[in-house]
């Protein structure tokens, strides 16, 4: 067995790790404090290559879901608000239109991605969070058009986002099969953001409702077979657990690294904290859950590459334990970092308020377990 990257992934992790300690990194502290979203930087992230990696070359793609998540790891390890407009833009929103659009669709929307356009996903409703089947967005056909009536709440990149991919139902007597899949370009007339959310962490990434009010899309603005929309947003969804636990290992990475350099630099007891047994235990247990993170999340890229869609269980293992993982690794290392480590001066609070949505969204640890469970048990 080889658990190693290839060469080719290695000079893709140098690469994008120099360009966040260069870009991303030394801005991450003020972009939290300001709730500023980085355009310019998303746009320099694209102009490096970073926005294209797991696209089909023939809409001037390269790469696959291992660069994906290398790059998803890499930038959230830097900003992890950054990291989610990143990965959502490239994967949950994308998914979609990659898996399920038309050419039209794909030749028009893939390369605008490439090129630093952000997208979000907009599924949830105040009433449809994790059953996601009882949403009540509804569409009607007028003609050639599709017409949506509804409001979508806790939508991440919502405010920036140049399109979204979105999901309403014909009739909500017919439940998950009357739904059906949509992308609306934004600047179309009865589409707007609403309310913007004052969220614990990710400060630079939007979260916002999104109103669909007599909005009037071209009827080949569906994406994918009418009624299969559930489906379109699962398959996503099951993607995307990848990009999220790399988004978990990153922050978790990067809290890890902060607390061990600090265990050199500190004395207590005329010690450095290194030295004393307490730390070393929580530093091992750290390190042990970082490389069980890894290899779980790393599998379930390397077999989404394979197989060409992600596996449910395999997915749902590598977001459930890398996010409790991270869980665990930020608290500690602020432990570590002892009353320090409850002041913004350090970035391990950044770190421990950014790591706590990555048990919630994408589906929250009970339903990864769910998913898990279902899949071992064969049941509903
Ligand atoms: C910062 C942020 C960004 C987000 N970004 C997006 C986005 O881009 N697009 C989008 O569509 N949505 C997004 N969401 C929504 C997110 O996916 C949902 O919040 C999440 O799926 C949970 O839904 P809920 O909040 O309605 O919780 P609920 O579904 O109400 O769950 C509440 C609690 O009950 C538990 N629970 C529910 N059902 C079960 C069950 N059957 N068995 C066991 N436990 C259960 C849950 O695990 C949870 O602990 C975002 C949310 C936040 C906060």
């Amino acid at each position: 067995m080889d658990f190693g990257f290839s060469e080719e992934d290695k000079m893709f992790q140098t690469m994008v790790r120099d360009f966040c300690a260069r870009e991303i990194e030394p801005n991450a502290a003020k972009w939290d404090e300001s709730n500023e979203f980085p355009r310019e930087t998303y746009k320099k992230m694209a102009d490096a290559g970073l926005c294209g990696v797991h696209f089909p070359e023939q809409y001037g793609g390269s790469g696959d879901e291992v660069t994906f998540t290398i790059a998803s790891e890499e930038i959230s390890r830097a900003s992890a608000g950054l990291g989610v407009a990143y990965l959502v833009s490239l994967g949950l929103a994308m998914y979609p239109i990659v898996m399920h659009g038309d050419e039209g669709h794909k030749g028009n929307y893939i390369p605008r991605v490439i090129d630093g356009s952000i997208v979000a996903f907009a599924l949830t409703e105040a009433m449809a969070g994790s059953d996601v089947a009882g949403l009540e967005t509804r569409y009607v056909r007028d003609g050639d058009h599709y017409v949506l009536n509804g409001t979508k709440i806790f939508i991440s990149n919502g405010a920036e986002a140049d399109f979204v991919t979105t999901f309403a139902t014909k009739d909500r007597s017919m439940g998950y099969r009357g739904i059906s899949a949509f992308v609306v370009d934004k600047g179309t007339k009865g589409f707007s953001v609403g309310k913007l959310e004052k969220k614990m962490g990710l400060h630079p990434a939007s979260v916002a409702e999104l109103i669909f009010d007599d909005c009037r899309i071209p009827a080949t603005n569906m994406l994918g077979e009418e009624g299969k929309g559930f489906k379109i947003a699962l398959q996503g969804i099951d993607a995307s657990r990848v990009s999220i636990a790399a988004q978990a290992l990153g922050i978790a990475q990067a809290a890890y690294d902060a607390a061990v350099a600090y265990t050199k630099e500190r004395k207590q007891f005329d010690t450095e904290l290194a030295r004393l047994q307490a730390i070393q235990w929580m530093i091992a247990d750290m390190a042990t859950e970082i490389d069980a993170a890894r290899l779980l999340t790393y599998r379930g890229a390397w077999l989404t590459k394979k197989e060409g869609h992600a596996p449910p269980k395999e997915a749902a293992m590598a977001k459930v334990f890398a996010s409790e993982a991270a869980h665990r690794v930020c608290n500690k290392a602020l432990q570590i970092f002892g009353g320090y480590g409850y002041t913004k001066d350090f970035a391990v609070e950044r770190y421990y308020r950014d790591q706590r949505i990555t048990e919630i969204y994408e589906g929250t640890s009970e339903m990864q377990r769910w998913t898990i469970a279902r899949q071992i048990l064969g049941t509903k």
